[in-house]
């Protein structure tokens, strides 16, 4: 080993057997992305996965056993899995968290309108957009819609053959003034509404003709009335499916990598653990952490203490001595450099694509501030870690220190006394309806993932 640090391009240092595995995982990992566009969509995909690898929904009082698999399904937005380790949980557990919830337009409290003959959904947008970006593309609406009775129905409006939905924008030619506002003005975000029909009810003396239409039509479809649409959570996300980019196809383009991408590594990591781990493997798929992970489906939620004190008492272990002996994975994604907008990056520190999976030592922004930043020790600990496991990883800040900035799940992990640091897949475009990763950093993700559980 040389005295200075060598910078390589992963596809410098992979090799044709690794390069045939790391196809076989952007394979799932393209498939995992088309069937859960949002954070409930990936938990049902999850339990679907997880149940075909003999995970079980975790009860109280169950009796646990090492290698014996369990999942507790927060509310169906949220939800942690766990394979019992052969050493007690007082010796910690290896966890790792992302977060499944994505930028995206939910729809308003009340979202049916008709304006000038033509019926819209208002939006009210979740997490940092650059609202230009939903503008004139195909978009559909996922979520569930709780009826009357309460009954509950789950939709994918606009999904396969289904008719999709569009937010318009002016014409240049009549854009003059719309053109000289500065980019965040210039889409208001009172007029991210979604078109969704029109066609009038024959009847002339209908009060609001193209809503009605729009309701007669779902009614007829779902038995919903427009009550209902105030009872439901309906995401509006992009109607794109997840493809491979370049000639080459080394790179993968979807909506949401951020942070499906980390999630599905360290789930994909949890379900090809062949052997019962010696500290339990402990998988999160977090809510809420583009909103600041609030609320009882969040990061910040007492719902994972709950499940860890469940697992723990059964062991008669003392949750708080778990987390004192636990490690963290906070796996999230980071900017990679984008030669395109050189002027916000740091070449020295930032990511660069097919460099392998990014361990950040502190996000935040300016000062650091908002940071949760791992100690040295740590960051010794999962350079050991990768390197002994083959996994290809960079040191990595996101961006000038002045440019901005971000946070992640990392900080509410380490404020419950447990060791944590951030890691996970460069992207390009982060935010933007249409995301782009590559296939080698994702790999190393998983695989990073993967020591994680496995480390001792
Ligand atoms: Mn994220
Ligand atoms: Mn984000």
């Amino acid at each position: 080993m040389g005295v200075l640090i060598e910078k390589k391009n992963g596809y410098d240092v992979i090799s044709e057997d690794e390069k045939v595995l790391m196809e076989d995982y952007a394979r799932a990992y393209i498939d995992f992305m088309n069937a859960a566009k949002t954070e409930r969509e990936c938990v049902d995909e999850c339990i679907l996965l997880a149940e075909a690898k003999g995970f079980r929904p975790y009860e109280a009082g169950m009796k646990l056993e090492p290698g014996d698999k369990v999942y507790y399904n927060n509310r169906g937005k949220n939800i942690d899995l766990a394979v019992i380790g052969r050493k007690p949980l007082s010796d910690g557990a290896n966890i790792a968290a992302a977060h499944t919830d994505s930028p995206r337009l939910d729809l308003k409290p009340n979202p049916l309108y008709e304006d000038t003959e033509l019926a819209y959904l208002k939006t009210h947008y979740y997490g940092g957009v650059k609202k230009y970006q939903w503008v004139t593309i195909p978009l559909e609406l996922h979520g569930v819609i709780v009826k009357a009775d309460g009954s509950k129905l789950q939709v994918k409006f606009g999904e396969g053959d289904e008719p999709k939905f569009v937010i318009t924008d002016l014409l240049p030619h009549l854009g003059r003034r719309q053109a000289e506002k500065p980019m965040a003005e210039a889409i208001p975000a009172e007029n991210l509404n979604l078109l969704i029909g029109s066609v009038p009810v024959t009847d002339p003396e209908a009060k609001a003709r193209y809503k009605q239409h729009v309701m007669e039509l779902l009614n007829e479809k779902y038995g919903i009335v427009e009550e209902d649409l105030l009872s439901a959570e309906l995401e509006t996300v992009p109607a794109f499916d997840a493809v491979e980019i370049g000639f080459d196809r080394s790179l993968i383009g979807a909506y949401g990598h951020d942070d499906r991408v980390c999630a599905f590594a360290e789930f994909k990591a949890l379900l090809d653990m062949e052997d019962v781990p010696e500290k339990t493997a402990v998988c999160i798929f977090a809510d809420k952490e583009e909103v600041g992970s609030q609320g009882v489906t969040g990061m910040r939620s007492e719902a994972f203490e709950h499940f860890m004190n469940d697992l723990c008492k059964s062991q008669g272990v003392d949750v708080y001595d778990c987390f004192r002996n636990s490690f963290c994975l906070s796996a999230d994604v980071t900017a990679a450099l984008d030669p395109i907008y050189a002027e916000v990056f740091e070449k020295y520190n930032d990511a660069r694509i097919n460099h392998g999976i990014g361990i950040f030592k502190y996000s935040g922004a300016r000062g650091k501030s908002g940071a949760s930043d791992a100690s040295a020790e740590t960051v010794g600990y999962v350079r050991r870690l990768f390197n002994e496991n083959g996994v290809l990883w960079q040191l990595t800040e996101m961006g000038k220190i002045d440019e901005g900035g971000g946070g992640t799940v990392a900080l509410y992990m380490a404020n419950r006394n447990i060791e944590t640091i951030d890691a996970g897949v460069p992207v390009l475009s982060m935010h933007a309806p249409f995301e782009v990763v590559s296939k080698l950093d994702c790999y190393m993700t998983y695989k990073g993932c993967k020591a994680v559980f496995e480390a001792k």
